[in-house]
């Protein structure tokens, strides 16, 4: 146990991420007081009867009075507008983070809107889930996974301090703590996180526009690889859309690569280069291996759903650290 970290805490936002991190950071006892500003009415009404803040209100800046951490939450796209309107409550010294999906986006945004006297060190949890809102948040989503800091190029103690206190949060919520420069994480993040949604975006648009396949028959045979893209398929489109219009640079550099290496694929099937095919997915199912083998995926058959089906536990969002999306 860490102890207190941070005395205040205040999260702008709080639907699945925002929400997970108040279960979790109140979970392992390293906060305080947690206060958190969210604007839709229906979303408080549901913050206050899960009861995860001490205090809520629809004012950012209100929130982030004498906050020692202050959390951004919202979509990518809506962080440097949060940060604007949170920027005159913060006070001197305070860690000023976010959990967004894109990083040099937010740090600029960050950076712009809050004053020199705050510590800016943007971050993102590389665990999710296809839910939003309040009540799909659980304190246990950052167990075991990555949380990736993008530390300013700062050289000053102060600063290095307020890096090594983030981390010591976020390993008390479970997570293990990379650091990386910014645009490199939207570069990896393209490949592991932003590509493959965009092809489970398109593979279900696809099939649902089929004519000689009604949907009907999408739905009642989707076993097996479709359904596990329509669980992506299935994530918030305003957090997605942000992502890629944020993200455009490196999601189109990775999308051209992906497009040559789709053409070379098809020439394979079309030439009966069954070679070819065989030592591509040969090399794929390696890479799976290697991913349970670092402990980040479950090594049962389909994900442990069927075990889960068998003892009535299936249920997206506390169904574990194999079902997430980021
Ligand atoms: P979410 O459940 O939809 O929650 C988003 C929150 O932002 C809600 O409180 C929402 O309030 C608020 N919001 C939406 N639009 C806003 C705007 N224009 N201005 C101010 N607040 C706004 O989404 P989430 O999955 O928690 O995502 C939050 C952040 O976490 C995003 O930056 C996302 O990239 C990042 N992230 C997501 C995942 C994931 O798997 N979902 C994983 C890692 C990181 P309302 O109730 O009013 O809509």
């Amino acid at each position: 146990m860490s102890g207190i970290v941070y005395p205040k805490m205040a999260v702008i936002g709080c639907g699945l991420i925002g929400s997970s991190v108040t279960r979790a950071a109140r979970a392992a006892g390293v906060v305080g007081e947690i206060a958190v500003a969210e604007a839709s009415a229906q979303a408080r009404e549901r913050i206050t009867a899960l009861g995860l803040a001490d205090s809520l209100t629809d004012d950012p800046a209100q929130a982030v009075k004498d906050a020692d951490l202050v959390v951004f939450a919202v979509p990518v796209m809506a962080m440097g507008a949060a940060a604007k309107a949170a920027a005159s409550g913060l006070k001197a010294g305070a860690t000023v983070t976010d959990v967004g999906s894109v990083k040099e986006a937010v740090a600029e945004a960050l950076a712009a809107a809050v004053s020199d006297d705050c510590f800016v060190i943007p971050g993102h949890p590389i665990a999710g889930t296809e839910q939003s809102g309040p009540d799909a948040g659980f304190a246990e989503l950052f167990h075991n996974r990555w949380i990736i800091l993008t530390p300013q190029v700062r050289a000053d103690a102060p600063y290095g301090e307020a890096v090594a206190r983030l981390s010591e949060f976020w390993t008390a919520l479970g997570s293990n703590v990379e650091t990386m420069d910014a645009a490199h994480h939207d570069l990896v993040l393209a490949v592991t996180s932003h590509l493959p949604h965009l092809i489970a975006y398109n593979i279900v648009g696809t099939a649902a526009d089929l004519e000689e396949v009604t949907q009907a028959e999408v739905m009642k045979y989707s076993a097996g690889g479709f359904r596990d893209f329509t669980r992506i398929a299935a994530s918030d489109p305003t957090m997605w859309r942000d992502v890629f219009l944020s993200n455009k640079d490196a999601v189109l550099d990775v999308l051209g690569r992906f497009t040559e290496d789709l053409q070379a694929l098809s020439r394979a099937i079309r030439w009966g280069e069954g070679d070819k095919l065989y030592e591509l997915f040969s090399r794929t199912r390696e890479i799976r291996r290697g991913i349970i083998a670092v402990g980040q995926e479950s090594a049962e058959p389909n994900f442990g759903r069927d075990h889960r089906h068998a003892e009535g536990q299936e249920g997206e969002q506390g169904a574990a650290p194999d079902t997430k999306s980021q």
